[in-house]
Formats: C-alpha cells, sequence, structure tokens
C-alpha cells in the first residue's frame, strides 16, 4: 500500500444540477487530451439524489488531480462546481456534504487521522472545489 498523508477535495468543473457518473469521468479522463489509463479520481460524489459516492480509480493507485501531491494523497471529486456560465460556484448539495464527511469518516478509519485539503490550497491558479475547504467544514479540524 502506498504511504496515504492527506485528503484533497476537488469539483468535476461541471455545471450545476448536472450529474455525471465516476463512469463518465474516466471516459473523459482517458480520451484527449488527457489520455489517462484510469479516471484521477479515487471518488466521486455524485450529484444524485443521495448523493451516491462512487469508485474511481482504486485508492492502492496513485491519482491523478493535484500537480505534485498525487503521490501521497486520495482524491476525492464532488460533481459540480461550476454556475451554467461556467465559473467557479460551491454547488455543492446537502447530500453531497453529508456523503462527504461520511466518507471522509470512513477513510480516516482505514487511514488514520488525515487532514483534508482542497485542490485551491495547492494551487492559485485554480478555484478547485470553489470554495476553501478549511472554512466550509471547520469540523474536520484541518
Ligand atoms: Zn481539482
Amino acid at each position: 500500500m502506498r504511504d496515504i498523508k492527506k485528503i484533497i477535495l476537488h469539483c468535476t468543473a461541471t455545471r450545476e444540477g448536472k450529474d455525471y457518473s465516476a463512469d463518465t469521468i474516466r471516459k473523459w479522463h482517458m480520451s484527449e487530451p488527457r489520455m489517462w489509463s484510469d479516471i484521477g479520481y479515487h471518488f466521486v460524489i455524485r450529484n444524485d439524489e443521495n448523493g451516491t459516492i462512487e469508485r474511481g480509480r482504486p485508492v492502492e493507485k496513485k491519482g491523478a488531480h493535484t500537480l505534485g501531491e498525487n503521490s501521497n494523497s486520495i482524491g476525492i471529486a464532488y460533481v459540480g462546481g461550476v454556475d451554467k456560465d461556467l465559473k467557479a460556484k460551491d454547488t455543492m448539495t446537502a447530500c453531497q456534504e453529508e456523503s462527504f464527511l461520511k466518507l471522509v469518516e470512513s477513510l480516516r478509519i482505514v487511514f488514520g487521522d488525515l487532514p483534508v485539503f482542497g485542490h485551491n490550497d495547492f494551487t492559485n491558479k485554480k478555484e478547485c472545489p470553489s470554495f476553501k475547504v478549511k472554512k466550509k467544514f471547520p469540523q474536520l479540524g484541518v
């Protein structure tokens, strides 16, 4: 097992109100221009009525989601993150929030008390996940 030290949250940068499956996102990531070997994220939180959590790339495998941070992190993406004009917007639904918090809790049981970051904690070129994780989820203690 690789050494996992942190969780990084992303958005899929897809329009508010739309839902996409991990399989669809996998197809995007495996085709032009990316041509990756698999979906970049380890988990996807759907924008459906339950905030369904889907597995992406197996956690044992290094993901492709945050430049310079992939080898020791788990990447989670919630579906959404932009408004109809593709401008960054916190579109996380109550169900997605609940699923995200449950997922973090489960991962912490397995991997220890991992700190949680947003993609935008590692770059100022991206707004992803369209909010500051620290501010939105103070209960995660990061
Ligand atoms: Zn991101």
